[in-house]
């Protein structure tokens, strides 16, 4: 699960002078999924890159899985990362490693056997419909391809965590509806999921729960 209270959040080398989240608070209970929707620069990336602990919220209260981040060590926040995963839009995969090694790489950080990673990397890139292209490297795939590698990486270790920038825009509409099905059955199986998307008629084949944001601040919490 995850709180944040009274959230603002400015780069250091701001656009617009302005922040680019302002007071936002909002509650994520475990095993919840929850759309993050807004029009492009409404703030969005950086509310997922403040849960992904890739930066600090600039004031306010961050909880995440229990623990209030804003204080944390580096060692507990290193420890609390690795129960994140995180699809940015960018994918951030290796380009000169393969396919398998760029999905192997959370479970090699956990020093799992190599069998067993085998084992897990092969299950997963099939579920993702990809087990044919272990060995390519990032750049030999196509934009989709690139996409679903890197949301199979940040769901093998089955993290607590999970936040998605903008998963299907890579993605056709079966391969959307796809991922979709499968966050919701993680969520159900105790992953709390954060998905920020644009993609307004998949937001309505699967309506939940959202946080919206314009501009920075929060316009509501709601039912989808
Ligand atoms: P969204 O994901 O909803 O499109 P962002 O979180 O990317 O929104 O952007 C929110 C605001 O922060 C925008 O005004 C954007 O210009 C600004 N911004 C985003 N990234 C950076 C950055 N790296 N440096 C400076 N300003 C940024």
């Amino acid at each position: 699960m995850f709180r944040l209270h009274d959230v603002s959040y400015t780069y250091a080398d701001s656009r617009t002078g302005g922040a680019a989240l302002s007071h936002v608070s909002a509650e994520v209970a475990q095993g919840e999924f929850r759309w993050l929707l807004g029009p492009s620069g409404a703030g969005k990336s950086s509310l997922l890159s403040i849960l992904s602990l890739e930066v600090q919220a600039t004031s306010g209260m961050v909880e995440i899985l229990g623990m209030p981040v804003m204080h944390a060590r580096r060692a507990a926040l290193a420890r609390l990362r690795r129960r994140i995963g995180a699809v940015r839009q960018d994918f951030r995969l290796l380009p000169d490693m393969n396919v398998f090694d760029n999905v192997a790489l959370p479970l090699r950080l956990q020093h799992r056997a190599e069998a067993e990673i085998r084992h897990e990397v092969h299950a997963i890139m099939k579920w993702v419909g990809l087990e044919n292209r272990l060995d390519a490297l990032p750049p030999q795939l196509s934009g989709g391809e690139q996409q679903r590698v890197a949301i199979a990486r940040a769901v093998i270790y089955r993290p607590d965590l999970l936040v998605a920038d903008e998963p299907t825009n890579a993605l056709d509409e079966r391969q959307a509806a796809r991922l979709i099905t499968m966050f919701h059955r993680l969520a159900e199986m105790g992953t709390t999921i954060v998905v920020a998307t644009h993609n307004d008629a998949i937001v309505r084949r699967y309506p939940a729960q959202a946080i919206e944001l314009a501009h920075g601040h929060m316009v509501r919490d709601y039912n989808g």
